[in-house]
């Protein structure tokens, strides 16, 4: 997204006004435009009930009309509205108890967590900033709005969140907040698992990652983390991180890697409930990394890593031992490979069944076509079918009946 997007948006704005309401922009998208940074999503906090917002769209996705959140999709773009609420905080440490919706911006801005994430934004440019979150921003300063130990009471998962945007901004803690932050770490454990995951992922792939996990240690974050707080070794290894990780799963793999094998890419991703395409990555980025540890960058090794986890192999690597591959090396080895994948090969299964014919069908049909696909990335074989046949019949020779 970019700042003609944002123009787009105002057209939102408008529209919203138009039918008597207020509208503003807010949250990350203010504080990212100030910073003059790409803007990830854009939020917008109205007067206007779901209600009324759904009379004023034609394309409206209830997306959380009991705390007053719906998407608004204008002109093939997705704009998330929220009507001006307070909250009475969390006690069961997941959901607001009770959202409040309320008239005023002003009320609206000072539920909100950090002062840089209460500011709003009009349609005219003008900037609402109660909190004096431009002022912070200016000093790169993560501030609790109103009373750090009373909103972290409310929702431990700012505790998580500042750390969170040290990392993405390079920014530090106002004093108060960070002592609060400290004073109030334990209420980390009662959080769900779900919202603590999504913050370390862009804990961990934030620019001052070194800096965020400092912050992390110092406040004793880990020791109310799943499986961090049962091995100290974990997050001694964790100190030693210079550079962001792409993807949550990496650092899993990572820890998997240079720390304790006994906790698996699996406990890992089912404890911090990532999904099974995480996993599957996991496991084949750690299967990668100890292949390259012992035999380098082969082309077998390049045909079996996916154009998507490129990157995280490499950074793992670099990671792990230190070692640092181009993506251009890889670009060329994957360019000289005979084949891209298995359906390329010229000889499939039926003709494999058809080869040995008093053979039963079993695991021996997966062994050889594996074999003829090393063969040919090796460059042990040419992806002929009758050159394949002949390969095969000589290491392995039709029983006799
Ligand atoms: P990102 O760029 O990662 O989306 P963001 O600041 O927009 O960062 P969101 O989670 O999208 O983060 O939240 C949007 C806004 O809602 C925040 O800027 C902040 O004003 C408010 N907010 C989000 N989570 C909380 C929270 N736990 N407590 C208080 N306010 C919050
Ligand atoms: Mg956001």
């Amino acid at each position: 997204m970019n700042k003609d997007d944002f123009e787009l948006a105002k057209e939102v704005i408008q529209k919203i006004q138009r039918a008597g309401f207020q509208a503003y922009f807010v949250g990350g998208a203010v504080r990212d435009y100030l910073l003059n940074q790409p803007i990830n999503d854009i939020d917008i906090a109205t007067s206007a009930t779901p209600k009324e917002i759904q009379t004023i769209f034609e394309q409206v996705i209830p997306v959380g009309i009991e705390h007053g959140t719906v998407i608004v999709r204008y002109l093939n773009q997705s704009y998330e509205v929220t009507t001006f609420r307070s909250e009475k905080g969390y006690s069961d440490f997941r959901h607001p108890d009770q959202v409040e919706f309320v008239q005023s911006i002003y009320l609206d801005l000072s539920r909100r967590d950090f002062t840089m994430n209460a500011i709003a934004l009009t349609s005219e440019g003008l900037f609402i900033d109660p909190f004096a979150g431009q002022e912070d921003l200016n000093n790169k300063l993560i501030r609790a709005v109103g009373k750090p130990v009373q909103r972290f009471h409310e929702d431990p998962l700012r505790i998580l969140r500042a750390i969170r945007f040290v990392s993405q901004l390079n920014f530090e803690l106002d004093r108060l907040t960070w002592h609060d932050m400290k004073a109030t770490i334990a209420l980390i454990e009662k959080l769900s698992i779900e919202r603590v995951t999504i913050e370390l992922d862009k804990l961990f792939s934030g620019q001052a990652v070194q800096k965020a996990i400092w912050y992390g240690y110092q406040s004793d974050l880990f020791k109310y983390l799943p499986i961090f707080k049962d091995n100290i070794n974990l997050t001694n290894q964790l100190l030693v991180i210079e550079k962001p990780f792409n993807q949550l799963v990496d650092v899993f793999s990572y820890l998997y890697l240079s720390v304790d094998r006994t906790i698996t890419i699996k406990q890992w991703c089912k404890t911090y409930r990532l999904a099974n395409k995480e996993l599957k990555k996991g496991e084949l980025l750690v299967e990668l990394v100890d292949q390259y540890e012992r035999d380098g960058l082969t082309p077998w090794l390049v045909y079996r890593l996916p154009e998507t986890l490129i990157n995280s192999f490499i950074q793992l690597v670099e990671h792990f031992l230190g070692h640092s591959i181009s993506k251009k090396q890889i670009i060329e080895i994957d360019h000289q490979l005979p084949i891209k994948n298995r359906q390329e090969i010229q000889l499939n299964g039926y003709d494999l069944v058809a080869l040995y014919p008093n053979r039963p069908k079993g695991e021996w049909l997966k062994k050889y076509l594996q074999d003829i696909e090393r063969g040919i990335i090796e460059n042990k074989l040419i992806n002929d079918k009758d050159r394949i046949k002949e390969w095969l019949l000589s290491c392995h020779p039709p029983e006799k009946n």
